[in-house]
């Protein structure tokens, strides 16, 4: 099946009961047993409901995995994920991962005795050294956030299987329509399906994908004791989302593509970070490992007074945290996203004042080019 064709037959379509062709929303917290400890494969809706089942079967499918996990946000996927550790466990994760990835690992989980180190994985090196003899995990996200890095993720998956390691991807900002990372070697893929997967900004949502059925298992039981599940009408409108996935990425695409190379001449940009770029550092990686590079651009603009100027002066983005829906937003990491980032650590990584993150949407691009074009004169 080819991807297009992928997010519309894939996992259950219908309802067998009735014909319906969508998977109805299954709005109940139990089940009616025939007996004491005899039900039909669904007892408690913790522990498994039809609605967010089809949801879970899709996503495994698209990802290529061998089961799939629908959790109440992309923190409780990344936390649910997390708990397959011990305490005294250590985890190598990239440097730039998403803010709040970052806050659970350093503010939360460290309490229970997760260590955590972080290091620019675009340099597969970087990983080698930072691996410790109780290191358990690799944990990278690419492209990252928002300056849109790129990890080689077979290079990641060699070093993961040398040193018996889980090798954990955080593909958000792709979506399986433009990259499969359980295919490169990779054990358990992540999303915030709030992004992309959602595509309308209007459900907060996680899930995740593993390749083996011992990993689905531990998972399965991790989800159902620490229950942090996605509830049936948010799970819904997940599978709704994903329906129109092939479309949206497409549109989201062509219409970065278009822009980046727009930034990139303007005489007011320093600098514009696009995987999609020929100059772009982790291009040919990006190229060898995704189908697409995505509807994310970052550009400085030099001082934190020129990024608020283009903020106050832009109509069609709106200016709010999250991504990957059909409209387009703008964002400032340092002051917003990636705000709970201490500032020297931050900087370090290139996330200055001036830096302004685009999410892509699908309205026509002549508008947004000339949106931009006023905004940056002005
Ligand atoms: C938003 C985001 C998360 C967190 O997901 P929520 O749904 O907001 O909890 C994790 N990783 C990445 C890359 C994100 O963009």
């Amino acid at each position: 099946m080819k991807p297009k064709t992928k997010v519309i037959h894939a996992g259950i379509t219908g309802d067998a009961t009735t014909g319906a062709v969508t998977v109805p929303i299954y709005q109940t917290s139990t089940y009616e047993q025939d007996a004491a400890g005899v039900h039909r494969g669904y007892e408690y809706s913790r522990t498994k409901n039809p609605t967010r089942a089809a949801l879970e079967e899709l996503i495994k499918d698209l990802e290529n995995g061998e089961a799939g996990f629908a959790f109440a946000s992309g923190m409780a996927a990344i936390t649910s994920v997390m708990m397959l550790f011990n305490a005294g466990d250590h985890v190598v994760l990239t440097d730039d991962v998403y803010g709040g990835t970052f806050r659970v690992m350093t503010k939360v989980l460290n309490r229970l005795g997760l260590e955590a180190t972080f290091v620019d994985t675009s340099d597969p090196d970087n990983v080698k050294r930072s691996i410790r003899s109780n290191t358990r995990a690799i944990y990278v996200e690419t492209p990252t956030n928002p300056l849109l890095k790129i990890t080689d993720l077979r290079a990641m998956s060699a070093i993961a299987r040398e040193h018996q390691l889980l090798f954990i991807v955080d593909n958000t900002f792709s979506t399986p329509y433009w990259q499969q990372p359980l295919d490169l070697g990779a054990d358990i893929v992540i999303h915030s399906a709030t992004k992309y997967i959602s595509g309308h900004s209007d459900v907060v949502a996680g899930l995740a994908v593993v390749k083996t059925k011992e990993l689905a298992e531990r998972l399965h039981f991790i989800q159902n004791s620490a229950g942090a599940v996605l509830g049936p009408q948010d799970a819904y409108l997940l599978i709704r989302g994903i329906r129109t996935l092939a479309l949206r990425m497409e549109a989201h695409e062509a219409n970065a593509r278009a822009i980046a190379e727009y930034l990139n001449g303007h005489p007011k940009v320093k600098k514009v970070y696009y995987p999609g770029l020929s100059t772009h550092p982790g291009h040919d990686i990006a190229k060898r490992q995704a189908a697409g590079f995505g509807g994310m651009i970052s550009f400085d603009v030099g001082s934190g007074e020129a990024a608020d100027k283009v903020l106050a002066r832009v109509k069609y983005f709106t200016l709010a945290e999250s991504l990957g829906a059909v409209e387009s937003l703008i964002s400032i990491p340092a002051k917003m996203t990636h705000a709970s980032i201490p500032r020297d650590r931050r900087e370090a990584l290139g996330i200055t004042d001036g830096l302004i993150r685009l999410s892509i949407g699908v309205e026509d691009r002549d508008d947004l080019i000339a949106d931009l074009e006023q905004a940056l004169n002005g």
